[in-house]
């Protein structure tokens, strides 16, 4: 079947791909999809910063109200936040209007069930479905939906998060951070939740605007300089930036250094299993050898699963994990909600170094080490499936290969680090990850098996 929805909602070039027309149309489909099993389908409805959000929202919108449910609109509030309320307040379903960290010119729409978690494949496929089949289920006049605003979406979620963590040992160590919003959603509310930890607050890029002019809204190495800057100017305890939907959060040291995703999933998994050992942690198959270390560390189990953070989540929730997330800085807390969440994640990492009493180079340093890279070969989407069948079969020989893991593409562990092949789910490319303790043989480990990857596309 022809896919609408990605790994990450429905995303697009505004005006191009995605416009107002698809989106009345989506909302028509999701809006059928709730009246088959909810009489009276109330939904909740947020956005991030982009200039495009008022023509989409007004549109699916549209939609929904045709088929009979009520919107709530909440405005403009990170993806968490919406996802929180949609858990807290017993909504049906929650729409986010938000393209995440890509450029401006595009923008999207993400699904929530009414868990509060991001929309399953079950949802997916049926919404998808009926998208297709124009199927679409228009009320009478009499049973059109409502519309109304609500404000108090942030001020919720705020309380949510101090409610888990430890508000009064992050106030008395009165830390100084340098907070990059990069012109999101976390512009609305990470400031005054840091200040409300008692925090001194250096702002960059803390007001919101969707054509993104401070920096590009993905929080890479590259796009962060000022930040990393200004954290050793002003004598910073750390820095932080969020992608633009704030879901994501990445950290840097006092030092000016960057920390990649990785190393705050470890540094946390490290805290929370401390107080519950034995508990079980998700994470993707990307994600390094050291969080598997850190975990086992402590007795507790690590369990693999799929790309994608509503996968991770799912899991997380069939097995009463106590933790999980990616190794991009997209964190996930039970204890408050089964999603992403980087206003959490900046509470938990700013809770650790304040109970620790240490700067939080020192509290990284002391974490496994080991040096990843991340390459792409093209690969045509219909020689996708063939080309992994080809690979696991041609691996089984490889004397390299100690063991496989075919959970998310071909993962072959090496005596001294691992290799990933992994199709994209979305571009005509495989993406090849690899790990070492040694940066020259997680560099190696990626131009050899790079190599041997176009050699058999070449073939079949
Ligand atoms: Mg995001």
């Amino acid at each position: 079947m022809t896919r609408l929805f990605g790994t990450n909602g429905i995303r697009g070039v505004v005006n191009q791909d995605m416009n107002s027309m698809l989106a009345l149309d989506i909302g028509q489909a999701w809006g059928t999809h709730l009246k088959k099993t909810i009489a009276h389908p109330r939904v909740a409805l947020g956005t991030d910063a982009r200039l495009s959000n008022h023509m989409l929202k007004h549109a699916i919108s549209a939609g929904l109200l045709s088929t009979g449910c009520d919107v709530v609109d909440m405005g403009l509030v990170p993806t968490p936040a919406l996802q929180y309320a949609v858990k807290q307040q017993g909504y049906h379903s929650g729409v986010v209007i938000t393209a995440s960290h890509n450029p401006p010119e595009f923008n999207g729409i993400k699904g929530i069930d009414g868990d509060g978690t991001e929309f399953s494949k079950d949802t997916e496929e049926d919404i998808e479905h009926i998208y297709f089949s124009r199927d679409f289920h228009l009320v009478d006049w009499k049973e059109v939906g409502q519309f109304s605003t609500w404000d108090g979406a942030l001020d919720l979620y705020q309380q949510g998060i101090l409610n888990v963590i430890h508000a009064e040992s992050i106030r008395h160590r009165r830390l100084h951070v340098v907070l990059d919003c990069g012109h999101g959603a976390g512009s609305v509310i990470t400031p005054r939740l840091l200040r409300e930890l008692g925090c001194t607050v250096t702002e960059l890029f803390c007001m919101p605007d969707g054509r993104f002019p401070g920096r590009p809204s993905e929080p890479l190495p590259e796009n962060l300089g000022k930040l990393m800057q200004t954290v050793v100017e002003v004598g910073a305890d750390c820095g932080v930036a969020q992608d633009g939907d704030a879901d994501r959060a990445i950290f840097i040291d006092e030092n000016g250094r960057y920390l990649w995703g990785d190393k705050t999933l470890c540094l946390v998994a490290n805290a929370i299993l401390a107080e519950q050992p034995h508990g079980i942690a998700v994470t993707p198959v990307t994600s390094s050898t050291a969080f598997d270390e850190v975990v086992q560390k402590h007795g507790a189990t690590v369990i693999h699963t799929k790309v994608g953070s509503p996968i991770v989540a799912r899991v997380m929730i069939q097995h009463h994990a106590v933790f999980g997330g990616e190794e991009n800085g997209g964190l996930i807390f039970p204890e408050l909600q089964y999603c992403r969440d980087s206003a959490m994640t900046i509470g938990k990492v700013l809770e650790i170094m304040s109970k620790e009493k240490r700067t939080l180079s020192s509290l990284v340093d002391e974490l496994p080490q080991y040096e990843t890279f991340k390459i792409k070969v093209y690969c045509p989407n219909d020689k996708k499936n063939l080309l992994i069948d080809t690979l696991v079969q041609e691996m089984k020989e490889n004397p390299e290969v100690v063991s496989v893991d075919t959970t998310d593409g071909l993962k072959l562990f090496m005596k001294d680090g691992w290799v990933l092949l992994r199709p994209s789910g979305t571009e005509p490319i495989f993406r090849v990850y690899t790990e070492s303790k040694s940066k020259q043989r997680a560099q190696d480990l990626a131009e050899r098996y790079k190599q041997r990857t176009e050699s058999v596309l070449q073939r079949i």
